[in-house]
């Protein structure tokens, strides 16, 4: 049986997202100017202002394709932002894949159930065994992922994984199935800190074309499984969609905004993130139905800077060194590094299916040069200041 839509899922109804993505199409450069002129009044970066508070109308303008003809404006107004609110630091993190077998079919994804692909679930000492080759790199946020497994990574296996890294790493979070309270509240007992599930899309129709059986394909449970974590206690909730997966690409940044919007206000002691991977490469062969150009994604990053000049804006090795290492400049606040999807793949990589194949390959000490070469610090260890940067001298 499906889940009752959530407090979100009613919020999202409410919205006009094919309104919206049309308005972003029709903004003028006018349009662009004023807002422009609204988040950044004195030009690139002179002199910082207070944050305006933007809503959808105005993330709409800023994703269109008159503010994307102004884009190293835009960019520079989200770096300002940015630099504002955050300082000059980019948390580093790695994804540890416990596992990767999967009972659900979701059509863009390698691990996908009945994929003919080499499937491996660690055990304990398998997984301790990875988590000290990550300690060993300088790691201490550690992303636990898995497939969707309920019998392979059941609640007392990861129960049991969390409690056995809990002493390498401080910070620990789960991209797994989505779970009851109860589990949710025996994790963070267990010492993890950050839940993350990506919605992927938020375009219902091409949800359930994409999610074809499976715990994953109640679209109403995933969106709200963040109110049962937040009640958990957990502090970290991650959010993103899928780029590529639904024709319009722009309705799904809205989304997300929105959904980023929501959870800030309603669990406002958590510190919430926000991802845009791009489709990459994988065992399933799975073609994006809309290509989003490179111009279009950091325009998409930018963007979201403006909307939520808080938010924790993530980037994976899906995205290119160039790539990352321009959006670490403009936007993005954490980034992994030196990362395998595949369970094993950091100790003995070959032996399992990876998810997707990545794009940065630089081990993360090269990394965290590339950061400190242009000035910012990489944060290993340390949770980001929930203040304003620019206060603090
Ligand atoms: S996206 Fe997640 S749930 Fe879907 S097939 Fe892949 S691992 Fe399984």
């Amino acid at each position: 049986m499906s889940a009752p839509p959530g407090v979100f899922a009613r919020e999202l109804a409410a919205v006009d997202l094919p309104g919206l993505s049309a308005r972003s199409q029709r903004a003028t450069p006018t349009e662009v100017d004023a807002l422009l002129r609204r988040v950044d009044p004195g030009g690139a970066g002179r002199p910082a202002p207070a944050d305006a508070r933007l809503g959808l109308d105005e993330l709409a303008v800023l994703l269109s394709p008159a503010a994307g003809a102004r884009l190293e404006d835009l960019a520079l107004a989200a770096r300002e932002t940015t630099l504002r609110r955050f300082g000059r630091a980019v948390r580093l993190f790695a994804p540890l894949y416990v596992s990767n077998a999967c009972l659900s079919s979701c059509t863009y994804c390698g691990f996908a159930k009945g994929l003919p692909v080499a499937r491996r679930t660690l055990d304990l000492d398998e997984v301790e065994a990875e988590g000290r080759l990550l300690a060993d790199r300088g790691f201490r946020h550690l992303l636990l992922v898995s497939g969707e497994h309920r019998v392979e990574v059941s609640a007392d296996y990861l129960v049991a994984v969390v409690e056995r890294l809990r002493p390498l790493f401080p910070s620990l979070s789960i991209e797994t199935q989505t779970w009851s309270d109860d589990t949710y509240a025996r994790l963070v007992r267990a010492g993890l800190e950050g839940v993350v599930h990506y919605q992927e899309t938020y375009d219902r129709a091409r949800y359930a074309q994409v999610h074809v059986a499976g715990w994953k394909r109640d679209y109403d449970r995933r969106l709200s499984s963040f109110d049962r974590a937040a009640a958990a206690g957990a502090r970290r909730l991650g959010i993103g969609a899928l780029l590529g997966l639904a024709p319009d690409w722009r309705a799904d940044v809205l989304a997300l905004g929105a959904h980023a919007a929501f959870l800030s206000r309603r669990h406002w002691r958590t510190e919430v993130s926000v991802a845009l991977p791009r489709i990459k490469p994988s065992a399933s062969d799975f073609p994006p139905v809309v290509v989003v150009s490179d111009a279009e994604f950091v325009q998409a990053h930018a963007a979201l800077r403006l909307f939520g000049p808080d938010l924790a804006l993530t980037l994976s090795t899906r995205e290119p060194p160039a790539m990352r290492d321009g959006l670490a400049r403009i936007a993005v606040t954490s980034m992994s590094a030196g990362s395998s999807t595949e369970p094993g793949g950091y100790g003995s990589a070959g032996t399992a299916q990876e998810q997707f194949s990545i794009s940065d390959e630089r081990p993360p000490a090269e990394v965290a040069a590339m950061l400190v070469r242009a000035g910012y610090e990489p944060v290993w260890k340390d949770a980001f200041p929930l203040v304003d940067a620019s206060a603090q001298g």
